[in-house]
C-alpha cells in the first residue's frame, strides 16, 4: 500500500517548484532551464539516496517502489522511466485518453510487471530498439502475460524475440493516436531503430545516442553511426532524448578529458554529477544539450581533434572512429 502513495505520479503540481533542486543549479543558465523544465514535468521522482547499483539484488519490488519518474509530454502521452538490470532504462508509455500502454526495451519483465501492477494497467505493445538481450529480455514473459504485440525492425526480424509487427526506416506507426516515426539508426547493431514521437518531442534512441556518448560499434562502421547520429541531429533541438542506459556520469569524464575547455560541458557534467549523487536519473537529455556537449556529435571540434591527434582535414566519420576507439580504451 505504501507503494501506491509513492507511485501517485500525476505531474506538475506535486513537484515542489521552489525545491532546492532548482536553486542548487546556478552554474549554467541552460541547465537551470533544463531543471525548471524537469521540475514542471516530473511529478514525483525519487530513488532515495541509494544508487541503483546498491539496490540491485536486494529486492526488485523495493527498488521500483522507490523510483517513480513520469513525464507528461505536451500531448496526452506519459513516459515513465523504469530502471532495469544494472543501468538499463525501460520506458512505459501511457496514453491518457485510451489507457493504451507500451513499453520500450524491457530488459527484464519483473520491474515492468511491478510498474504496471501498481497502476492496474495492461500492456498492449512491446517496442524494441534492437535485439540485444538487455533490451529484449522481458519480451517473452510480458507477451505471454499480457498478450502484448512485439514491435521491431524488419532488418532484425529474426533476432527480436516474439516479433509481431515489423517496421522499417521511414515507416509511420500509430501508438494510440500518437504518430511514431521509425528511424533506422544502425552502427551499434545492424537493425537498430529509434522511435521518434514528433507530437511529444521525444525520441527513444536505444543504444545509438546516449547522453554524452554513442553506442559501441558492434555491427557497424563509424560511417553508419555518424549517419545515424546525423539523422537524430536533424530533429528539433528541444527533442527529449530517452536512451537505453544510465551512463551519463562516466561518459562525462571521457568527454571532459578530450574537450576540457568546453564550458557548457563542464556545467552539464556538474549537473549530472549532482543528479547521480542524489540517485536521480539524468534522462531525458535534450538534443540541444547533446549538440553542445556530446563528443560524438562534435566531431568537428578543433579541441577534440587536437586532443586525439585527428587531422583538421580528416572527415567526420574518421574522427568519430577515433573518438569511439579512445572511449573504448578510456
Ligand atoms: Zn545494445
Amino acid at each position: 500500500m505504501q507503494m501506491i502513495s509513492r507511485a501517485t505520479c500525476t505531474m506538475g503540481a506535486s513537484f515542489p517548484r521552489s525545491s532546492k533542486v532548482r536553486s542548487e543549479f546556478p552554474v549554467w543558465p541552460g541547465v537551470r532551464q533544463f531543471c525548471f523544465r524537469k521540475s514542471l514535468l516530473y511529478g514525483f521522482m525519487r530513488l532515495l539516496s541509494t544508487p541503483l547499483k546498491t539496490l540491485r539484488g536486494a529486492s526488485r519490488s523495493i527498488r521500483v517502489d522507490q523510483f517513480c519518474s513520469v513525464v507528461n509530454t505536451s500531448s496526452s502521452l506519459q513516459i515513465e522511466l523504469v530502471p532495469c538490470l544494472r543501468d538499463n532504462y525501460a520506458y512505459l508509455l501511457h496514453d491518457v485518453d485510451t489507457g493504451t500502454v507500451g513499453v520500450v526495451d524491457p530488459s527484464e519483465s519483473i520491474p515492468i510487471i511491478d510498474a504496471l501492477s501498481r497502476k492496474n494497467r495492461n500492456l498492449t505493445y512491446i517496442m524494441n530498439t534492437h535485439h540485444h538481450h538487455d533490451h529484449t529480455g522481458g519480451n517473452a514473459e510480458l507477451k505471454a502475460r499480457y498478450g502484448a504485440k512485439v514491435i521491431g525492425s524488419g532488418v532484425d526480424k529474426n533476432r527480436i524475440p516474439g516479433i509481431d509487427i515489423i517496421l522499417n526506416d521511414g515507416d509511420k506507426w500509430m501508438f494510440a493516436g500518437h504518430e511514431v516515426l521509425v528511424m533506422e539508426t544502425p552502427g551499434h547493431t545492424r537493425g537498430h531503430i529509434s522511435f521518434y514521437f514528433p507530437g511529444s518531442g521525444a525520441i527513444f534512441s536505444g543504444d545509438t545516442l546516449f547522453s554524452l556518448s554513442c553506442g559501441k560499434l558492434f555491427e557497424g562502421t563509424p560511417e553508419e553511426m555518424l549517419s545515424s547520429l546525423k539523422k537524430i541531429m536533424s530533429l528539433p533541438d528541444d527533442t527529449s532524448i530517452y536512451c537505453g542506459h544510465e551512463y551519463t556520469l562516466s561518459n562525462s569524464k571521457f568527454a571532459l578529458s578530450i574537450e576540457p575547455e568546453n564550458e557548457e560541458l563542464h556545467s552539464y557534467a556538474a549537473h549530472v554529477a549532482h543528479l547521480r549523487h542524489k540517485g536521480l536519473p539524468t534522462i531525458p537529455s535534450t538534443l540541444k544539450i547533446e549538440k553542445a556537449c556530446n563528443p560524438f556529435l562534435r566531431t568537428s571540434s578543433i579541441e577534440i581533434r587536437r586532443s586525439l591527434d585527428i587531422a583538421d582535414t580528416a572527415d567526420d566519420a574518421v574522427a568519430l572512429g577515433v573518438i569511439r576507439q579512445a572511449k573504448d580504451d578510456f
